[in-house]
C-alpha cells in the first residue's frame, strides 16, 4: 500500500462509526482530470467511470483501489438534479478500456451535484449497487460551485451510507506540490499537528 508517498485528506465523517472496507488512492493526474470535467459543466450533471487497481496489502492484506485514470461518461441522460448512465455508457467504458488501459478495472465513478451537498440520492445509490456492484467499487461525488468533494465506500458488511462520505489518499501529494483543492477535506498531518 503506498501510503509512504501518499498525502491522506480526511472527510468531517471519517472517524464516526464503521470504517469503509477500501482505501482509496488517487494520482494527480486522475484528480485533475475529474476536476476539469467536473467544472466543464456547472448547470447539468456529469459523470464517468474511475479507472484503476484493486489491490490487497502484501503485509496487512488490507485491501484498497488505485483510481489512476477517468473516462466521462457518453450516452448519458442528464439534468440539473439527476445523471443516468445506459448500457452503452458501460459498453463505452469497457471498449476505453481494452483500447487505452488494458488490465485496469472499473474502480468506480464520479459524478457532480451542482449547487447540491455531497450525498447519494435514491437514485445514485440504485445505480451504484446496479452498475458498480464490487464491494470496492466506489462513488465519488463532487459539487463545482464551492469545489467540495467525497467518497462514498462500502463498509465490510456491503452496507452503503449514501450520506457519509470519506475522503482518501492523493499520490505522491506529500512529495510535490498538492494538487487537491476540494476544501471539505483536511489535510490529516495538518490536523494531527495542530492538536
Ligand atoms: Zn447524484
Amino acid at each position: 500500500m503506498p501510503l509512504s508517498r501518499s498525502k491522506r485528506w480526511e472527510s468531517p465523517h471519517e472517524y464516526k462509526g464503521a470504517q469503509p472496507l477500501v482505501k482509496v488512492f488517487m494520482s494527480q493526474s486522475a484528480y485533475c482530470r475529474i476536476v476539469m470535467h467536473s467544472t466543464s459543466e456547472l448547470d447539468d450533471e456529469v459523470g464517468g467511470a474511475l479507472i484503476g487497481m484493486w489491490c490487497s496489502d502484501r503485509d496487512s492484506l488490507e485491501e484498497f483501489i488505485v483510481i489512476q485514470h477517468m473516462l466521462p461518461a457518453r450516452h448519458t441522460r442528464q439534468g440539473s438534479v439527476y445523471l443516468t448512465f445506459t448500457q452503452d455508457t458501460l459498453v463505452d467504458f469497457h471498449d476505453e478500456i481494452e483500447r487505452n488501459h488494458k488490465g485496469r478495472r472499473i474502480v468506480g465513478w464520479y459524478h457532480t451535484h451542482p449547487r447540491m451537498g455531497i450525498f447519494l440520492s435514491h437514485y445514485d445509490t440504485w445505480l451504484h449497487k446496479n452498475f458498480f456492484p464490487e464491494p470496492w467499487q466506489v462513488a465519488l461525488v463532487v459539487e463545482p460551485h464551492t469545489s467540495v468533494a467525497g467518497f462514498f465506500i462500502r463498509r465490510d458488511d456491503g452496507v452503503l451510507d449514501p450520506t457519509r462520505y470519506f475522503g482518501f489518499y492523493e499520490l505522491n501529494g506529500n512529495l510535490g506540490r498538492s494538487m487537491v483543492e476540494w476544501h471539505n477535506l483536511r489535510d490529516a498531518e495538518k490536523e494531527s499537528e495542530g492538536g
